[in-house]
């Protein structure tokens, strides 16, 4: 089903989780930062808990990954030209957002290549919050979002249409609000756009 073509409704993709995989780039950083094996101990958001590493470890490795440009080694997953290949021949405008500071526009640009354009590309900074969020996602008018971040889905689910959670399955996620629609694959979404956008 063709959307529109006329006035390409905005959809708004999170970055990392999303169409990257931030976990993969971390991990890789994090073993070659500490100088040993790092593996998932455990499904959490939280990235201490989620490898079983010391605050003091994580700090370290979140310095060398802003220090030696790994913002631009975060590979695209497999699917991600599907998702964004899908949403534009629907006839969407695909934003990409991220928590990660400005100062890293150029790796954020360099690793989403030719998936979405840098005019699309917006950059909220490290401690943006759900609310800062929000805000970017109604001056875009976006119809859709999708995250894997609970949070920021359950405050967007009140202002976008079409509000879905990509459930990574993380222990210490909360739970989705009212209006939120779970997906544990990415390429659900534009499924999910083509039954619920008129
Ligand atoms: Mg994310």
């Amino acid at each position: 089903m063709i959307i529109s073509r006329q006035h390409k409704p905005p959809v708004v993709l999170d970055v990392d989780g999303v169409l990257l995989n931030f976990e993969q780039a971390w991990k890789q950083c994090a073993e070659e930062t500490l100088q040993h094996a790092v593996i998932r101990k455990k499904n959490t958001w939280d990235l201490a808990t989620r490898f079983g590493l010391s605050p003091e470890n994580v700090r370290q490795v979140w310095d060398a990954f802003h220090a030696d440009g790994w913002f631009g080694r975060v590979d695209p997953y497999p699917n991600a030209w599907e998702l964004v290949g899908t949403l534009k021949a629907m006839g969407c405008e695909v934003f990409a957002i991220t928590n990660v500071d400005p100062a890293f526009f150029r790796e954020r640009a360099l690793t989403l290549g030719d998936l979405i354009p840098e005019k699309n590309l917006r950059l909220l900074g490290a401690k943006a919050s759900p609310e800062q969020r929000l805000s970017v996602l109604r001056a875009l008018g976006a119809r859709a979002f999708l995250d894997d971040r609970v949070g920021n889905v359950n405050l967007a689910a009140f202002h976008v249409p079409v509000s879905a959670w990509l459930c990574q399955g993380y222990q210490d996620a909360d739970a989705p609000a009212d209006g939120v629609t779970v997906l544990d694959a990415a390429l659900d979404f534009p499924l999910l756009l083509e039954s619920m956008l008129p």
